[in-house]
């Protein structure tokens, strides 16, 4: 019941409120009862100097003896009892005689030595009783009032059980209360649950609705949305790539199944199964090849792919690729030129980096006809590397220059796919460039051929060194 946030937050406002209440009304109690008492007093002194004044009138104005009876009975008029004494013996007396007398002797007694009124509660008949002492005449007088407190105990009491009886009244509405207030102000939030509650993998493109986007609920609601479309997209992505990967690796299957069937169906001769076998061995090594830039990008979108990183010369790393390229290019007739800056150094991922200057110089072969150029140029600007790789050859049109990096994108498909690239390649350039806190860029014409450029953070010297 407790893990329900609507019964906590009532349970949380009724305590609150509660606490609140209970020490608000025990303050309203206690000051309203002392006030009702305090001027049940002023009004018993009060009434006592009255009959002081007027028994002094009495006695001065007609000099009778019977004064304090007159006096007493003038004022007796609902009161309890009324006494007056002339030192410590009793004049006259109303009401309950002896009581009063008793109780206002017990009074005097402890009184001895005061001039000032004096109060004192008779508990035992529930009695405020009020001494006033006065003189006349060089005499020492004391009026006596003994007042039943029923009344007022009553008043106070009628006060405590509104108390007491509104106080669970009122909690038991604040209780009431706080539980709409509460399932009202969560009320969107069940709305939010349980429409996101319908949101699966197949409806991702869904979103919920936003009543009020301005206030808290609205902005979680715009949060949760922005979140889904990220995921959204991320999924269409996954399944983009999960479809153009089965596209890429069925051709070379169809390709090795096929041999594998026509040599297997047929008496072959043995130079007809070594052709089979060659056809086989490049398909596989494509299909490898594939699977490797699959991995390391996927590796990549994981935040899996570590880098090895170390200390290296990127002069030395290009000038490696340039030469292994070189032989590619002269049997394609074509140049390859490369001018590299000496001691370039820079942390980084070696075979990461290779694979990114062995694509970059497949692509400039395989995309530049016979008798064309390609050119390698290393240097360094402010502590950055710059690697251009540039050919002569057929160019990009602007319109996929912005895709060409994107996964399994080719410009020409057929071309591309028949002299074996898969649409990885400039991928991973990226990759490679990226991860490694740099960039690359791209400019080309169609017909005149393509310039990538990779930028790398580097921590170099710079020695220009001559033409290879
Ligand atoms: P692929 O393996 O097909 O070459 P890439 O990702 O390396 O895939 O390149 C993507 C596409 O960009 C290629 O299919 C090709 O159309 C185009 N491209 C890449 N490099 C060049 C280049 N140097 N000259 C012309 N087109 C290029």
């Amino acid at each position: 019941m407790f893990s329900n946030i609507r019964v906590r937050l009532t349970l949380w406002y009724v305590l609150t409120f509660g606490s609140l209440l209970i020490a608000f009304s025990t303050y309203i109690y206690s000051s309203l009862s002392s006030e009702m008492r305090r001027r049940f007093d002023a009004s018993l002194l009060r009434n006592a100097k009255a009959i002081a004044t007027h028994f002094n009138e009495i006695v001065v104005r007609n000099n009778v003896t019977g004064g304090a009876d007159r006096a007493i009975r003038e004022f007796r008029e609902g009161r309890e009892a009324i006494a007056i004494f002339r030192e410590d013996q009793l004049l006259a007396s109303t009401g309950e005689d002896v009581t009063t007398a008793i109780a206002a002797m017990k009074v005097l007694d402890a009184s001895e030595s005061h001039s000032e009124p004096l109060f004192a509660t008779e508990s035992e008949m529930n009695k405020r009783l009020v001494v006033v002492p006065f003189q006349e005449g060089g005499q020492n007088y004391r009026v006596a009032i003994l007042e039943p407190l029923d009344k007022l105990e009553g008043e106070i009491g009628r006060m405590r059980n509104i108390i007491l009886f509104g106080l669970p009244a009122a909690l038991a509405l604040t209780a009431l209360g706080g539980f709409f207030l509460a399932r009202k102000s969560l009320a969107p939030i069940v709305t939010i649950s349980e429409q996101a509650e319908h949101i699966g993998a197949q409806n991702l493109h869904e979103r919920l609705r936003v009543r009020n986007p301005d206030d808290e609920l609205g902005r979680l609601a715009e949060v949760f949305n922005a979140l889904l479309s990220r995921l959204d997209t991320s999924f269409r992505v996954m399944r983009e790539f999960m479809a153009d990967a089965s596209h890429e690796l069925r051709t070379p299957i169809t390709i090795i199944h096929g041999e594998a069937e026509v040599s297997l169906s047929q008496n072959l001769t043995s130079g007809e199964y070594r052709q089979s076998l060659g056809v086989i061995r490049d398909q596989s090594r494509r299909m490898a090849h594939i699977v490797s830039d699959m991995l390391a990008l996927a590796r990549a979108d994981s935040g899996e792919h570590r880098l090895r990183v170390e200390e290296l010369y990127l002069n030395d790393l290009v000038e490696e690729c340039c030469r292994a390229a070189k032989s590619l290019a002269l049997k394609k007739g074509l140049r390859l030129n490369y001018k590299l800056d000496e001691d370039i150094s820079l942390r980084g991922d070696e075979e990461l980096l290779k694979r990114m200057v062995v694509n970059l110089l497949d692509n400039a072969i395989r995309y530049t006809p016979a008798e064309g150029s390609v050119y390698v140029t290393l240097t360094t600007e402010q502590s950055r590397a710059r690697l251009v790789v540039a050919d002569t050859g057929i160019g990009i049109p602007p319109e996929s220059v912005g895709r060409v990096f994107d996964r399994f994108y080719r410009v020409d498909d057929t071309r591309a796919r028949a002299s074996g690239g898969s649409g990885l390649g400039l991928s991973i350039v990226k990759l490679a460039a990226e991860s490694h806190g740099g960039s690359v860029d791209l400019i080309s014409q169609p017909g005149h051929g393509s310039t990538f450029t990779v930028f790398l953070p580097c921590n170099s010297t710079v020695h220009p060194n001559g033409d290879a």
